[in-house]
Order: C-alpha cells, then sequence, then structure tokens
C-alpha cells in the first residue's frame, strides 16, 4: 500500500501564482477525479507533482511514501513510481516505443526479457495497431492512438500512481472505454493510484472515481463521491464558486468565529 500526499502546495509559474494551496491524499488503488473549468490550475498540479521545469513551488510538499518528490529531478520522480500522461503526449523522432520501454525498464531494474512480446500483448489489449509500434513515439499518430500508446505504456511500466491529464481529449468513446478499462484494471490488478483530470463526466462515467475533487482557480474548492460530477453537470462550475473568488462550500469555523454556527 502506498500514499501520495499534496499538502499546501502553491505554486508559480511565469511569476504568476497559479495553485494556492491544494491538499490532496491518494492511497493505491484509489481514483480521484480532479474536475476544474479551463486555467484552474489542472494541468499545472500535475506539471508540479512531475517536475516539469519553470514551475516554482512556494509552499507544500508532495510526499510519496514519506519520500519528499519535490526535492527530485522529474526522472527520479518517475522512478519512485510518478506516471504523467499529458493531454498532448509529445512526439519522439527517432525514438521507438520499445526503445524507450528498454530504457525504462534498465533503469528500474527490471529485466526486459520478454519485453518485446508483452508490449505485443499490451497493444492488443487496448487495440493499439500492432503495424504502428516500429514507429517513433507518438510520431503520426492520430489524438485516440497517442492515448492509447500512452496507456500501453502505463500499463506496462506499472507505476504506483499515475497522473491522467485529460485522458479524453481527442478521444472517440471506443477509445475512451479501452483506455478507462485498462486503467481501472491496473487499479485493481496492480493497485495502481490514479489522479485523473478531466473537464467532463464522460471519462468519469467510464473510469468510476473513489473521489471527487472540484478546483477552481488554484484551490480545490469541493470533495466528495461521484455524485459530485453528477451535481457539476447540472450546477455548473459557478456554483462552486463565487465572482468574490471565495468558494461556497461550509468551511470549518476558525476558532475566533465559533459563534458564526
Ligand atoms: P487547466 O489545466 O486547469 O486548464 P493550467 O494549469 O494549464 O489550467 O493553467 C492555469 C493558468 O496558468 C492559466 O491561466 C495559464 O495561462 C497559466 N499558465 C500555465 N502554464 C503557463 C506557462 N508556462 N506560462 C505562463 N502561464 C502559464
Ligand atoms: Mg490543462
Amino acid at each position: 500500500m502506498s500514499t501520495l500526499q499534496i499538502k499546501g502546495l502553491v505554486a508559480s509559474v511565469a511569476g504568476k501564482q497559479i495553485l494556492n494551496g491544494i491538499d490532496l491524499t491518494v492511497k493505491s488503488g484509489e481514483v480521484h477525479a480532479i474536475m476544474g473549468p479551463n486555467g484552474a490550475g489542472k494541468s499545472t498540479l500535475s506539471a508540479v507533482i512531475m517536475g516539469k521545469p519553470g514551475y516554482e513551488v512556494h509552499a507544500g510538499q508532495v510526499l510519496l511514501d514519506g519520500v519528499d518528490l519535490l526535492a527530485l529531478p522529474a526522472w527520479q520522480r518517475a522512478q519512485a513510481g510518478m506516471h504523467l500522461v499529458m493531454q498532448y503526449p509529445s512526439e519522439v523522432p527517432g525514438v521507438g516505443l520499445t526503445d524507450m520501454l528498454t530504457e525504462a525498464y534498465s533503469a528500474r531494474g527490471r529485466s526486459t526479457d520478454g519485453l518485446a512480446a508483452a508490449v505485443a500483448d499490451e497493444a492488443e489489449r487496448i487495440h493499439f495497431p500492432v503495424a504502428l509500434l516500429d514507429r517513433s513515439l507518438n510520431v503520426d499518430l492520430s489524438g485516440g492512438e497517442k492515448k492509447r500508446n500512452e496507456t500501453l505504456q502505463l500499463a506496462l511500466l506499472q507505476p504506483k500512481f499515475a497522473i491522467l491529464d485529460e485522458l479524453d481529449s481527442g478521444l472517440d468513446i471506443d477509445a475512451l472505454r479501452d483506455c478507462s478499462r485498462r486503467v481501472e484494471d491496473a487499479t485493481n490488478a496492480t493497485g495502481l493510484g490514479v489522479i485523473a483530470i478531466t473537464h467532463y463526466n464522460r471519462l468519469l462515467e467510464e473510469l468510476h472515481p473513489d473521489h471527487v475533487h472540484i478546483l477552481v482557480k488554484g484551490r480545490i474548492v469541493a470533495s466528495g463521491g461521484p455524485e459530485l460530477a453528477d451535481r457539476l453537470e447540472v450546477e455548473g462550475y459557478e456554483a462552486f464558486a463565487g465572482p468574490d473568488e471565495q468558494p461556497v462550500r461550509a468551511k470549518k469555523p476558525a476558532l475566533d468565529d465559533l459563534f458564526a454556527l
């Protein structure tokens, strides 16, 4: 059982504070959805957790089983068990999928015996065309093929935690179902913990989150079960944060505010 803890995370990019204090704890096997409007800071959160250059952390911690991830370069975060499926997967001309996986396995001290067969099995399972396995990473793949390819990598690398940044963007309904099913299987088979970032309920209907969080203006303004996503569908994001930027959810009263009860 592993735990990913995000505590009081405050971060900025290009001199602008985007994350205003994020608290989130994810355990092995759990699926947490983070929903929020455009520009809320969802991708920033994933970038800060994974260590993308250019982001400045001002306060808070990200701990994987107590290990301070923020002190590590991105590759060591991956080695520790973190994985990001990017919203727009990078194309890497000249580097094949098997080359990349061979390096990643070696870096983890895993044997690459049988890797080619495992890749072929996963490709079949996720309906990624075997004919595309020899292409350079993501080069000339459709949006859906890229996400299937990324999901295949996730399945083979078996990280402890995966952040899926809008896995649903660019996916048709069949690809969305295949990718969601594979991720869900990993939560059951290897205890993968998931942070699934999305705008839409559609992904959540396939991925079945245990917890749903709503991120507005760099803060989690509401947390609940899957019913929260249904409420969001009806009420929209505006119901969760007014124009004064104050979340409308009930807050714990401060000590000097007890009479407000
Ligand atoms: P979301 O993924 O929720 O749509 P993002 O995290 O991508 O939102 O962006 C949050 C805010 O941070 C936006 O206002 C965006 O313009 C800004 N931002 C993100 N990355 C950068 C960057 N590299 N340089 C400048 N501003 C950025
Ligand atoms: Mg984004």
